[in-house]
Parts: structure tokens; C-alpha cells; sequence
């Protein structure tokens, strides 16, 4: 396993030059949520990858969902990611995390779970279309207006934004995933995205995993990117990781892009009080 994760990893980067500067990766997900690797497996694996911050960040839902740690695990989990932060001498940086889903309505629910993990920050992710979740179960596409689906998604992705109740928020734009496009263009969108982002001072997640999905690119893409650049929006990276040898996938490439487009700083988190750190 560790061997093939080298090849992986330096087919990221042989094209690249050694990343420098601080890289987070802070979204991983466990066996304990819908991830098939532990915690100490990423651990083992973040040297590889050259992260410098390794943030967990299992599915959390005040729905029944089964991706998401299951309550009655909840305890051990925390009291797992805790010892391990405690660690002597680690090659890491560990960051307690969740992608928490956002579900309309539900603010106060979401809230009091959140209040209930000593979290170092929490990913704010729209992953349901009403009772749909499209990111799992894309035969709905078939026959829909994608306009208005793009409509509706980001309605409720500006709708967790304004929530406050999240530190970054996740794959801004996956509903792009399975290479549905609308037939607008889709600056009307990003630009109220951009207005709540700036208004709440939140951060935005590039996550690399879109680039083994049908859209082929990251969430979001470098054109969001820039209009965050631009209005001085804090990003951060995270894998989207659901076993070991995903860990930091593309990060160099990404780093590339944050650099060409201007960004010199990456946001990191710790007990929720936020840093920018030199990318
Ligand atoms: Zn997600
Ligand atoms: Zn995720």
C-alpha cells in the first residue's frame, strides 16, 4: 500500500517543483464515516504526501444518512482523534475537523451538533437537492432543467454561507460533478456566492477531488478562484480523501494555480480561531 501511494505520489509531482511553504489537507475522511481507511493510516501517509497539517474530517448529519459517523461512535472517535493529537513527536500537524452537512431549516440542529465536538473547524457542504443527494445518486440529472437545478443548488449553498454556522465551506460548486452544465452563464451565481463569502468572512475549500470525477476540474474552478482572489477570500485545500493514498491528490497543481492567480496565503484552523499561514 505504501509503495503504491509513492508511485501515486510522485506522479503528482514529478512535473511539479517541491512544494513549499505550509499545506494543509483538511478534508479526509475515516472508516469511521464512508472513508475505508483509519486514522493512523493517514497519519502514516502524510509524510508521503508532504502535508504539514493533516485536518480529519468525517461526515457528520443531524440526517440519518449512512456515510456519517453514527452516533453512538461518536465518542470514541473524538476520544481516538484526540490521543492521537497528543502524540509525541508526530510527523504532522493534527486538525479535528467535520463536513457537516446543510440542510435548510435545520440551523439550530446543525448548530447544536456542532457545539458538541471540540472541533478545530467545521466544512459546510450541500450534498442534498431536497430529499435528492445528488452527489451519490446522479441518475436525476437525466431529463432535469439544469438550469434551474444549478438555481436551486446554489440557493442553498448561499443559504449555508449566510448561516454563519461554518468555518470553510466545501466544494462550492459540486453539482458541476457529473459534467452537468447550465445553459447560462454562470457568473450571476458566483457573484452572490462572492458577496455572502466576503460578508461572513468565510474561507473556501479547493478541493482537488473534482479532477477524478466526469467535470475533470476542482471544486471550485480557477475562474471562481480568481473572483475569490479578488475579493481578498481566504482559500484552503483539502483532498477529499477517502483512503490513505489519496491524501494531498493534485496538491501541487493546486498550489500552482492558487500561486498563478495571486494568493500567497493559506487559511488554517486551530479550536476554530482562524491563521493565514505562507502557501
Ligand atoms: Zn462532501
Ligand atoms: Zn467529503
Amino acid at each position: 500500500m505504501r509503495q503504491v501511494a509513492r508511485k501515486q505520489f510522485i506522479l503528482w509531482t514529478e512535473n511539479y517543483p517541491q512544494q513549499s511553504g505550509m499545506t494543509p489537507d483538511y478534508h479526509t475522511h475515516t472508516n469511521y464515516s464512508d472513508g475505508i481507511s483509519s486514522h493512523h493510516s493517514y497519519l502514516n501517509q502524510a509524510s508521503y504526501a508532504c502535508i504539514d497539517e493533516l485536518g480529519f474530517s468525517d461526515h457528520f448529519s443531524i440526517l440519518d444518512s449512512k456515510w456519517s459517523v453514527k452516533a453512538e461512535e461518536i465518542q470514541q472517535m473524538q476520544n481516538h482523534i484526540l490521543t492521537i493529537k497528543n502524540m509525541e513527536e508526530l510527523p504532522v500537524r493534527i486538525r479535528f475537523g467535520a463536513e457537516i452537512d446543510f440542510i435548510p431549516g435545520q440551523e439550530k440542529n446543525i448548530q447544536a451538533l456542532i457545539q458538541n465536538l471540540p472541533l478545530d473547524y467545521v466544512i459546510g457542504s450541500v450534498h442534498f437537492l431536497n430529499s435528492w443527494n445528488f452527489d451519490t445518486d446522479p441518475q436525476n440529472f437525466e431529463g432535469r432543467n439544469i438550469d434551474e437545478l444549478y438555481d436551486q443548488y446554489f440557493n442553498i449553498v448561499r443559504r449555508s454561507i449566510n448561516s454563519k454556522l461554518y468555518d470553510i465551506i466545501g466544494h462550492i460548486d459540486l453539482i458541476k460533478k457529473f459534467g452537468h452544465y447550465p445553459c447560462h452563464d454562470p457568473s450571476r451565481w458566483h457573484k452572490k456566492l462572492i458577496r455572502s463569502l466576503k460578508q461572513t468572512n468565510s474561507v473556501v475549500e479547493v478541493n482537488t477531488s473534482g479532477l477524478n470525477k466526469p467535470c475533470k476540474e476542482f471544486y471550485p474552478d480557477a475562474n471562481f478562484i480568481t473572483l475569490c482572489f479578488h475579493s481578498n477570500i481566504p482559500v484552503t485545500l483539502g483532498s477529499d480523501a477517502h483512503e490513505a493514498n489519496q491524501i494531498g491528490q493534485y496538491f501541487p497543481l493546486a498550489k500552482e494555480v492558487l500561486k498563478k492567480i495571486g494568493y500567497r496565503q493559506v487559511a488554517t484552523f486551530h479550536k476554530r480561531i482562524r491563521k493565514m499561514e505562507a502557501l
